[in-house]
């Protein structure tokens, strides 16, 4: 495309953020086809791992004349993968930031930058509403909600708290940022103390990695540490025998491993003494403290009790042939707060939404039927040091008799023989892969 052509079609107001690729000779051509037959509109609630993947793809699948609209609370987005070697000084929140400017351009997806309050679902082939919190309301034929996880309240900590003393660090952004300088000023000697909530959570491997990446720290910058692990579950949830290995071998001595570890409160220190931390049979003081405390979907979805109709409230119930809520037809919830049967992880979200995105083109063609054998593949990489790596890979099919997902016999949960830095490698390669087919 010549730079006049392009500058007629973009305007010159999005100029800007177009120009670096120009520079770069690269050819900026819209990538959706202009009629592929299907028309509506769509409004995607939550940008992350399987909200931009949605809108994505409903442009790319569906073409011109379906309309998407993605609403963020955030202008860019922070991925939680990786977020965990923030924590050792690999790398920084700024280089896990992705905005939405590719799908803006390149897409012709609507960004909206704001809070999303309540939802009046479509029925039948009606107009639905998305209402934000400033007022703004936004019309459509169908509504997908990716808006991720909300934590349960502990007692002793307060949101104000979690942001300046005691971290979750499990929405990546300012808590990494301040558990990685809490971590980086604590004394030789010290004790790091990190609660893992019960399953189901976000990244069942995550907080085992970052027990292993955070000891590699403390040993090489502050001997004598200690790193320990109050896990609410009764065992490892993921790579068991590669995270058991690395806790008994690679880190011996330095990571103590508790299951069944309910954190009953919490007793923040505000003025630069220990915090205390008590469980279901222990009280611990910690030089820093991580407490992830338990999930559950977005609040858009369990302030609607037809929607978070799985788990007693908890989670949204969705068929997963389409990821259409088993409780309000015309409404999808995909990623993190879909009760699939599924892990809770960036790569199945990308998954799932590639499943709706087809499910939710089809359903606007009119002929939609539901595939009867969806399959989805989930791998994770998790760093055990500053430069080695394991993984874990499972293949998903569809139980019909359940309407869920489960692991293909045969397919998985297979994991890493070990740790190495070959691991290491591909796990960049996998993550700027995975980053890239949702956001470029
Ligand atoms: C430390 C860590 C490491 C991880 N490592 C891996 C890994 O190696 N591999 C892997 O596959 N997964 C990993 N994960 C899990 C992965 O990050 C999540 O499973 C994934 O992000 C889920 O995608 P999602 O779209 O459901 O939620 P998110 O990616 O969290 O996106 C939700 C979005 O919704 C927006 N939102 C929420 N509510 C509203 C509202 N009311 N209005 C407007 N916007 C809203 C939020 O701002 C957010 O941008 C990791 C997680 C953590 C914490």
């Amino acid at each position: 495309m010549k730079r006049r052509q392009f500058i007629g079609l973009f305007g010159a107001s999005s100029l800007g953020l177009l120009l670096p690729a120009l520079a770069r000779g690269e050819t900026l051509v819209s990538k959706v086809p202009s009629d592929t037959g299907t028309t509506g509109s769509v409004v995607v609630v939550g940008g992350g791992m399987a909200g931009a993947t949605v809108a994505k793809f409903l442009r790319l699948w569906g073409g011109s004349n379906v309309k998407v609209t993605l609403v963020d609370l955030n202008a860019s987005y922070s991925s939680n993968i990786m977020s965990n070697l923030v924590l050792n000084g690999s790398t920084t929140m700024s280089q896990l930031t992705y905005n939405y400017n590719n799908l803006k351009t390149l897409y012709g997806i609507n960004f909206v930058q704001g809070r999303v309050d309540s939802i009046v679902p479509p029925v039948g082939s009606g107009t639905g509403f998305v209402r934000l919190a400033d007022g703004r309301v936004l019309t459509c034929n169908k509504i997908i909600l990716a808006p991720g996880i909300e934590f349960d309240a502990v007692p002793g900590l307060t949101p104000a708290l979690q942001d300046s003393y005691v971290t979750h660090a499990w929405k990546a952004g300012a808590q990494t940022t301040k558990l990685a300088s809490q971590i980086r000023n604590m004394p030789a000697g010290g004790t790091f103390v990190m609660t893992i909530p019960a399953a189901p959570y976000r990244c069942p491997p995550g907080p085992y990695e970052r027990a292993c990446v955070v000891a590699d720290y403390l040993k090489k910058n502050k001997p004598g540490s200690k790193v320990i692990v109050l896990d609410a579950n009764p065992f490892i949830q993921a790579e068991r025998v590669g995270f058991e290995r690395a806790f008994n071998v690679t880190h011996a001595g330095v990571i103590d491993y508790r299951p069944s570890q309910t954190v009953a409160g919490v007793t923040v220190n505000t003025t630069g003494g220990k915090h205390a931390v008590t469980t279901n049979t222990t009280m611990l003081y910690a030089d820093v403290l991580n407490v992830i405390p338990s999930h559950k979907a977005g609040k858009i979805i369990t302030d609607n009790p037809a929607l978070a109709n799985a788990s007693g409230g908890r989670w949204a119930g969705v068929d997963v042939r389409s990821y259409e809520s088993t409780g309000v037809p015309n409404v999808y919830v995909i990623g993190d707060s879909a009760a699939s049967g599924q892990p809770k992880a960036g790569h199945i979200a990308n998954q799932e939404a590639k499943l709706c995105a087809d499910a939710v083109v089809r359903a606007l063609r009119g002929d939609f039927i539901p595939n009867p054998a969806p399959k989805t593949n989930s791998a994770c990489y998790s760093p055990i040091t500053a430069d080695t790596a394991s993984w874990l890979t499972v293949v998903y099919g569809y139980d019909a008799v359940n309407n869920k997902m489960v692991a293909v016999p045969g397919a998985g949960p297979i994991e890493a023989a070990a740790a190495t830095q070959d691991n290491f490698n591909d796990m960049k390669k996998w993550f700027a892969t995975l980053m890239a087919d949702s956001f470029a």
